[in-house]
């Protein structure tokens, strides 16, 4: 048996799965391996796939499947499986690192003072407390993120089409949604229904000055639309961590836009997460591979 980890996990993880086979972190072996353990850097496509004769099973550590091409993967007879619990706080978290650290002018506050500047009387601060969020797709992520927002006493709003009722959300339409969050977070998986959901005509429907938190899938947003409406003010800051591909082209109007405030698809890398995922792809291979 041979296992290939094509992206990075933990540090302890090879050592972990020594009792199942050869571990190597070396993609030229791709042909010979049995199982391949992805992150979302590498893409499972056909092509990718035809590389691989004698894969099995195929395991991403992490939530999205859009880096997987099922139907090729199916075709083979290749067992999918990702590790879908692991990363829910980790990513919560970082929507509200985002939600903290935007309207509290955390990142202008310190690069100014880098600078030498001091903008105390510049800088004006706005408060969670009592505002209203809105998240869409009210799933783990969407879920853990209700929780930190009761805790600042926000009121918390859902969007989800295939979930009627929340219980810490007020579950609404998207429109509705859009007219009353002054916070809206985005949690939705990539799919044709996701795809540029966040365009012009949302917007519009959205207050003047929102503030849009994005760490599902970057091409939930149309970008063009979205650093137009930055630029007129009436989306005051995008916070994103998703991209339309990861690293964005130089070309993408996001990356020179006014007021965003960038990652780079770091919402799964914290320390424990990836301790979570790896326990997870050990208990998927102990059940697949029966040790
Ligand atoms: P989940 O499946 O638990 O929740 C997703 C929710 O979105 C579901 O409740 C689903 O019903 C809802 N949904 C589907 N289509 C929708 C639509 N058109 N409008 C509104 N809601 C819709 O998944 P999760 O674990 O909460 O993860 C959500 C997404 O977060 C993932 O699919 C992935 O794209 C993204 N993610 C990002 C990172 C990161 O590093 N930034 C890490 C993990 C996951």
């Amino acid at each position: 048996m041979k296992i290939l980890l094509s992206d990075s996990f933990d540090a302890s993880l090879p050592g972990r799965l020594a009792k199942f086979g050869t571990v190597t972190d070396d993609k030229s072996a791709l042909p010979d391996c049995d199982v391949v353990l992805i992150r979302s850097k590498t893409k499972a496509t056909a092509d990718y796939l035809a590389g691989a004769p004698k894969l099995k099973i195929i395991i991403r550590g992490g939530v999205g499947l859009d880096n997987v091409d099922a139907n090729a993967a199916r075709e083979r007879g290749i067992k999918v499986f990702n590790t879908p619990e692991a990363s829910s706080v980790a990513v919560a978290e970082l929507a509200f690192a985002f939600l903290l650290a935007i309207p509290s002018k955390i990142i202008e506050g310190h690069t100014s003072m880098k600078e030498g500047k001091w903008l105390k009387s510049e800088l004006k601060r706005t408060e969670l407390f009592q505002k209203t969020i809105g998240i869409i797709g009210v799933g783990r992520i969407g879920t853990q993120v209700a929780h930190r927002a009761k805790a600042f006493d926000m009121h918390v709003l859902g969007f989800d089409p295939y979930v009627k009722r929340h219980t810490l959300a007020e579950m609404t339409t998207l429109e509705d949604l859009c007219s009353r969050s002054d916070y809206i977070t985005l949690h939705t998986p990539l799919n044709d229904e996701t795809r540029g959901m966040i365009d012009a005509t949302l917007i519009d429907r959205m207050k003047n000055g929102v503030i849009i938190v994005n760490t599902g899938r970057g091409k939930s947003v149309v970008e063009s639309d979205l650093a137009a409406a930055l630029e007129s003010g009436k989306v005051a800051a995008y916070g994103t961590d998703v991209w339309e591909s990861d690293p964005p082209p130089q070309t993408s109007p996001l990356l020179k836009a006014k007021n965003v405030y960038m990652c780079p698809h770091i919402g799964a890398s914290s320390k424990e997460n990836l301790l979570r995922i790896g326990d997870q792809i050990v208990s998927i291979l102990e059940r697949e591979l029966g040790k």
